[in-house]
């Protein structure tokens, strides 16, 4: 492979280039609030939002700088959906729960793209609508069929079939076999999403604290003691929002998320011919498969951000890189010769059952487990867990304190993994070949 990196690569999420990360943190937490918040996502920081509105104290404590986890590493798109297909949550909970969660899913997305409207949140948020590829004419046909029934049972979807005929009028790929369109699916940038929220909660006089982990978690008279390096805090409430890094020290919470690994690249500046070849409506396009790849254009249409759940440990970057680089031209051969920029990783986190969890546990509230839907779901929920705490009774949604499964010997390392990855893309092999 020829040389595939542009002079001054970096190893960090692209999005940082725009909203950087601190490097440290001076800031101390109060000795008590109304709530602590462990871990400083977009799922913490819009609880923290929240509960400020409503009146309470609340605290964001993050192990690392503020913003480390994936909130700040994702690729930015604002879907409508659950990571189960339509039917297959049908089959496993019945069509009346599966048309509620996924309509829950909808209300996430109106909730999120809202926030970003009424705060005034400049990141590039764009309704751009989603291509959802069909690897093969038997995923096509199921995205058809899931559609119906999703119509069927009255879930607000707005969506179009586009056969393999059509589908360069989405993407320069002949690999597809056609695909839908979800409109009302968004995409924006990551990073300053993510950063106006900081600024939103802050502005409220919450404090937001880097380099802070809470390292235990104890019961104390009616509410808990928060041990962090800096001191601890006496609160209430306690809202767990560590998704895919969920520490040893919340140990329950941790035996119920597995956290698997997902990486994106970025390319240099592309010429505008090429960009308006390769994604032609400026829209965000993901593989409709177990583990999918995703590509779409950065916040000005001028680069190309590719990624993918590859399931494997965290390798080597520029090793990374070069396996996404030959997956990209692989879909898009019109990219061969274009360098890359950025290869970066992040974590996300799986639930057993593939939804996501909200509840409390021995008094502790948690969100958790989005399966890659944490963008939407995580800012709703986190909305909601504000909810929750003040006592609202509209903070009940259909995913409140669902059985949230683990499994024996599972105590936060995946050491599965390689079997489970492999037993899905064995699945998805299986789909290419019907
Ligand atoms: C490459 C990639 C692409 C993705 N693309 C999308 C997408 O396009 N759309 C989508 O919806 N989702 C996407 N996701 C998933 C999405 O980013 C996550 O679901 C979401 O950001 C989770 O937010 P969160 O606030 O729950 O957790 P995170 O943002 O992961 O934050 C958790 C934080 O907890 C902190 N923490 C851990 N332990 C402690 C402790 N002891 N004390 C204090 N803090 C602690 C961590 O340092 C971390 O900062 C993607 C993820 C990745 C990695």
């Amino acid at each position: 492979m020829a040389d595939i990196f542009a002079d001054g690569f970096k190893e960090t999420p692209y999005w940082w280039d725009l909203a950087p990360h601190d490097e440290s943190d001076e800031r101390t937490p109060p000795a008590e609030a109304d709530a602590v918040i462990i871990g400083s996502g977009n799922v913490g920081l819009s609880c923290a939002l929240s509960l400020s509105r409503l009146g309470r104290k609340a605290v964001v404590l993050d192990a690392e700088e503020v913003g480390h986890g994936a909130s700040t590493r994702n690729a930015g798109y604002l879907g409508r959906g659950l990571a189960f297909k339509y039917s297959d949550l049908a089959a496993k909970l019945g069509r009346d729960d599966a048309a509620k969660l996924a309509t829950v899913a909808v209300a996430a997305h109106d909730y999120a793209a809202g926030l970003i409207r009424d705060e005034q949140i400049t990141c590039y948020y764009r309704d751009s609508g989603r291509f959802l590829a069909a690897p093969s004419k038997r995923s096509y046909d199921k995205l058809a069929k899931d559609l119906d029934m999703m119509r069927a049972d009255g879930v607000p979807v707005d969506a179009e079939m586009i056969p393999r005929e059509r589908q360069h009028e989405e993407i320069a790929s002949d690999i597809y076999h056609g695909g839908q369109i979800l409109r009302g699916n968004g995409i924006m940038h990551p990073g300053l999403y993510h950063r106006g929220l900081v600024e939103r909660v802050r502005s409220q006089g919450t404090d937001v604290i880097g380099f802070c982990p809470a390292t235990s978690v104890d019961r104390s008279g009616a509410g808990f003691s928060v041990t962090t390096p800096k001191g601890t805090i006496k609160a209430r409430d306690v809202f767990v929002a560590t998704n895919g890094y969920t520490p040893k020290a919340l140990p329950w919470h941790r035996r119920r998320v597995v956290p698997v690994s997902a990486f994106m690249i970025a390319t240099e500046t592309v010429a505008p011919e090429l960009m308006a070849q390769v994604l032609p409506q400026g829209r965000p396009l993901l593989e409709n498969r177990n583990t999918p790849l995703w590509i779409r254009p950065n916040e000005d249409g001028t680069r190309v951000l590719f990624g993918g759940t590859t399931g494997e440990g965290l390798d080597h970057l520029p090793n990374k890189a070069r396996h996404l680089y030959s997956e990209m031209t692989r879909v898009v051969p019109a990219l061969d010769g274009v360098k890359l920029t950025h290869c970066w990783t992040g974590k996300v986190a799986f639930s057993f059952d593939w939804l996501p969890h909200t509840g409390t546990h021995e008094g502790i509230h948690y969100a958790l487990g989005w399966c890659a839907t944490g963008v939407p779901m995580g800012t709703y929920l986190g909305h909601q867990t504000a909810l929750r705490i003040v006592g609202d009774p509209a903070s009940v949604t259909p995913l409140d304190d669902r059985p949230f499964p683990t499994k024996p010997f599972y105590y936060g390392t995946p050491w599965f993994l390689p079997l489970a990855v492999g037993w899905l893309k064995w699945q998805d092999r299986r789909m290419l070949r019907e």
